[in-house]
């Protein structure tokens, strides 16, 4: 394994037709970190993450995964090794639990039903929905929705998982049960890049939160620092009223 960051993000800039939404973002992630990514609506939060997995495209800066410039590697191939979760799910709503995961790994990883069946159900076993394989999304609740989302961008051996707002849908009660799937994954060694307001989970789990205000990082550094200590006032009221 090399001894470059995973994820290396250099002066990266975005505009949108005339408007520059990213303003040169500079991070980098190792391996096993959890990044927690904050900062108000429109900020430019979706934009960061949807540059690193290609869906939206850059105008200026790098951004590397394993050394490798995004921007040289194959989408397909890329897409296959960052795995993203939705604020919406994204499930094909004619497809059970079960066949909503092995849709990757059969079409994309060429692995035989009886292989891709296998490995969904593991997946969902590790996200707790063992019991729901069959289920079709309509029968399942927002949490459970989510948890195959999940399952399903484990399926394909993610290098990296990217979270947007993964429980800004959800209905209170069942932002728990998510947040707890996100947690053990961290705990079990999943590098991520995690967008959410969910701050017992950046507590608990995040190696750094970055603060993004109006397409810069404003400030970035260990939970512990920027909760009981953020050097700057616009952090501290936008953590003040998230906790
Ligand atoms: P956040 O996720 O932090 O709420 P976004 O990354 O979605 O912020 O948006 C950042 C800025 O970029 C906003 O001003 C938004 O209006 C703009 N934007 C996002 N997506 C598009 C798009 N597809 N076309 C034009 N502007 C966009
Ligand atoms: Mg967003």
């Amino acid at each position: 394994m090399s001894d470059d960051p995973l994820v290396r993000v250099d002066d990266l800039h975005k505009r949108y037709g005339d408007e520059e939404v990213l303003k040169g973002i500079s991070f980098e992630m190792d391996r096993q970190d959890v990044q927690v990514l904050v900062g108000p609506s429109g900020s430019g939060k979706s934009t960061l993450l949807r540059c690193v997995n290609r869906l939206t495209e850059f105008q200026g800066g790098e951004i590397t995964l394993d050394g490798t410039p995004v921007t040289e590697m194959d989408v397909d191939d890329l897409r296959r090794q960052v795995g993203m979760v939705f604020q919406d799910f994204n499930l094909f709503a004619h497809l059970t639990a079960k066949e909503n995961i092995m849709l990757g790994p059969r079409r994309v990883l060429g692995k035989t039903e009886e292989e891709a069946a296998e490995r969904a159900l593991d997946e969902l076993d590790r996200v707790g929905l063992a019991a729901q394989a069959d289920s079709y999304p309509a029968e399942l609740s927002g949490g459970q929705k989510q948890r195959v989302g999940i399952a399903r961008a484990l399926a394909m051996d993610p290098k990296l998982m990217l979270f947007d707002e993964p429980t800004s849908a959800l209905d209170p009660e069942l932002i728990g049960e998510v947040v707890e799937v996100m947690e053990d994954l961290a705990e079990g060694g999943m590098t991520m890049l995690v967008v959410t307001h969910e701050m017992g989970f950046a507590r608990a789990a995040a190696t750094d939160i970055m603060f993004l205000d109006q397409g810069r990082i404003v400030e970035h550094g260990p939970p512990e620092r920027l909760f009981e200590n953020p050097e700057h006032e616009r952090t501290a009221q936008f953590l003040e009223r998230l906790t």
